[in-house]
């Protein structure tokens, strides 16, 4: 934590005292080596201190002088949060003062008359060795932002509590910011460190009620080590209404992951387990609150079990591709008109395992790149098959995680499929979630223009899921707007749901995207779409995803239509 430039500074000390006489001796003892002030009574030295708060390393304080004596000072200085980390050594020949002196702050003392040179020397550079080498241990102890612990101060100081306090039942509570990222990128770093300082701060107040200590480890994420009631939910009520009266135009979402206390288990693995539970309700934004249990031990396990087992799976081709049509429903009756390709896991031991069990998990590490090119090679394969025994195309679509959008291998692997598989750029869609938009969304938008320019059709996934990117959509290189489901969900039971679907589809008209929406279940969602004037649909309504052989017999209905 020290800078060159503290190093290379003289430190400067502010030198107290009424006669002229003192000063001068003081002066000439201290100047070759510190760059000094003067002052010559009470008042005037408050308003040095004032003006050099952060350069001054000592004060050299006389108590007897006119218009404000000494004592008054240190009194005044104690109470100002400021002023009270600059160190004070009192001058005085009155031995009685020196307790009253030392109660109220000051910390040694240089008696008058003064001793001989070196003596004095000696002690002022010892002072100010000591307390800069304290505020030094200080600024590591604490994050400069938020004023809670560090990382590796909090680890110390949580192994301590453990060690010497066995009998305090401090719990391990993780809390975290939704798609902190995104928040950033969308309001300015300047807004998220607002946010975390306001954080630090309720997190420093609720501590003040209870026994804990808090620290923030990664950029968004806060440990909090300490005695509760066991009303977690209470807890993270607590921390996100208050949130949420701060900031009330960004919306900012809190999850909290609870390890209760355990006798004799270490505070490091009581993070590690707090830490996954909170990991495991990334995004879920209905559970914000997760408590460890057997549940999440058993996921846990499970999830090591698949990053275990995934280049097997991919070597022993454990994964397959099913293929969920999209409807066109402009038309009477709607024609099949693409898919999109859905990856499921065939695991030797586990059975099928459908993508939400893994694709999340994948996405934390960026493994999931391995899943997805997998994928895209066989959709690539079976778009090509399916085209020369039938002499019929149909566009395939296939996801693209944000691990591979920023790989630089993107474009030449994408080329690469078509070219192998001998298909043209508009039988591959690419479906890009809505929420890597919104992180670096300079490179995304450059990757994705790019691919468009090439002649993929680019599909905004799961529009309207998380934080809207509704301000950039304009200027966003994208075909196609598919709307999340939750929006479906419920529109012939809500009408604000309804007409959030209806603005979405004008939305989409005014900048000519065409919109499909997903998860269409009834004919009465159905219905209320072509209303609406949505284009595409999506959904169990028409098939739930399908393995190639059985989606092959929708492309051969289709093939019969079209030949009449
Ligand atoms: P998604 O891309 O939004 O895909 C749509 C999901 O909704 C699919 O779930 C699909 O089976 C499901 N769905 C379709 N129609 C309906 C409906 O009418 N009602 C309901 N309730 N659900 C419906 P699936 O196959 O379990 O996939 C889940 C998610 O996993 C996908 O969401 C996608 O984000 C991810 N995923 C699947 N395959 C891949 C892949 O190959 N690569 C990547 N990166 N992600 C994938
Ligand atoms: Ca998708
Ligand atoms: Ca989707």
């Amino acid at each position: 934590m020290i800078n060159s430039k503290q190093i290379q500074c003289p430190q400067m000390i502010l030198v107290v005292d009424d006669q002229e006489l003192n000063r001068d001796l003081l002066g000439d003892i201290l100047e070759e080596k510190y760059e000094l002030l003067y002052a010559e009574n009470g008042k005037e030295a408050l308003e040095q201190m004032r003006e050099h708060a952060d350069k001054l390393s000592l004060v050299l304080l006389d108590l007897m002088m006119p218009v404000m004596s000494g004592m008054k000072v240190l009194e005044t200085v104690r109470e100002d949060e400021e002023l009270r980390r600059i160190p004070i050594i009192v001058l005085t020949a009155d031995r009685n003062a020196e307790l009253k002196a030392l109660q109220l702050g000051a910390l040694d003392f240089i008696t008058k008359p003064f001793d001989v040179r070196e003596v004095i020397l000696a002690r002022v550079d010892r002072m100010i060795e000591l307390s800069e080498g304290r505020q030094l241990i200080s600024a590591a102890e604490h994050d400069q932002l938020t004023m809670l612990y560090t990382r590796n101060f909090f680890r110390e100081y949580a192994n301590r509590l453990h060690q010497y306090h066995p009998e305090m039942q401090l719990d391990a509570i993780v809390l975290n910011i939704e798609q902190f990222h995104s928040i950033n990128a969308l309001n300015g770093r300047e807004f998220g460190d607002e946010v975390l300082r306001f954080i630090g701060k309720e997190i420093r107040s609720f501590l003040e009620e209870t026994q804990g200590i808090a620290c923030r480890t990664d950029a968004d994420q806060f440990n909090i080590y300490c005695v509760s009631d066991g009303n977690y939910q209470a807890i993270l009520d607590r921390f996100q209404t208050k949130v949420n009266m701060f900031s009330y135009t960004v919306s900012v979402r809190l999850r909290m992951g609870v390890r209760p206390w355990r006798k004799n288990v270490e505070p490091l693995l009581l993070f590690d387990q707090a830490r996954a539970a909170c990991n495991m309700i990334r995004g879920d934004y209905q559970n914000p609150l997760m408590i460890y249990d057997e549940d999440v031990q058993m996921r846990e396990m499970l999830n090591r079990r698949l990053l275990n087992d995934l280049q097997m799976a991919v070597d022993k081709k454990q994964f397959h591709v099913y293929y969920q049509p999209k409807y066109d429903v402009r038309v009477s009756p709607p024609r099949l008109c693409s898919a999109e390709a859905l990856v499921r896991w065939q695991h030797p031991n586990l059975g099928l395992i459908s993508p939400g069990d893994f694709i999340p998990l994948f996405e934390g590490n960026g493994m999931i790149s391995l899943v997805d090119s997998y994928v895209w090679d066989e959709a690539a394969g079976q778009i090509a098959r399916w085209k020369e025994k039938y002499n019929f195309s149909l566009p395939i679509s296939v996801n693209l995680s944000r691990a591979d959008i920023f790989s630089l291998e993107l474009e030449e692997k994408l080329i690469g499929l078509i070219k192998s598989n001998g298909l043209s750029f508009r039988d591959l869609k690419l479906e890009v979630t809505e929420s890597a938009y919104t992180d670096n969304a300079h490179r995304l938008l450059e990757v994705v223009a790019r691919l468009r320019e090439l002649g993929f059709e680019i599909e905004m996934d799961d529009f309207g899921a998380g934080y809207s990117t509704l301000n950039m959509l304009s200027e966003m290189p994208i075909d196609v707007l598919k709307m999340d489901m939750k929006f479906v969900r419920n529109i012939e039971k809500s009408e604000t749901d309804f007409r959030l679907v209806e603005l979405i589809l004008d939305i989409a008209k005014y900048l000519n995207l065409s919109v499909v929406a997903e998860g269409v279940e009834t004919a009465g969602q159905l219905e209320l779409l072509q209303n609406a004037g949505c284009d595409l649909v999506q959904g169990y309504y028409f098939s739930c995803p399908l393995p190639a052989e059985e989606f092959e017999k929708l492309i051969q209905h289709e093939v019969k239509i079209k030949r009449g």
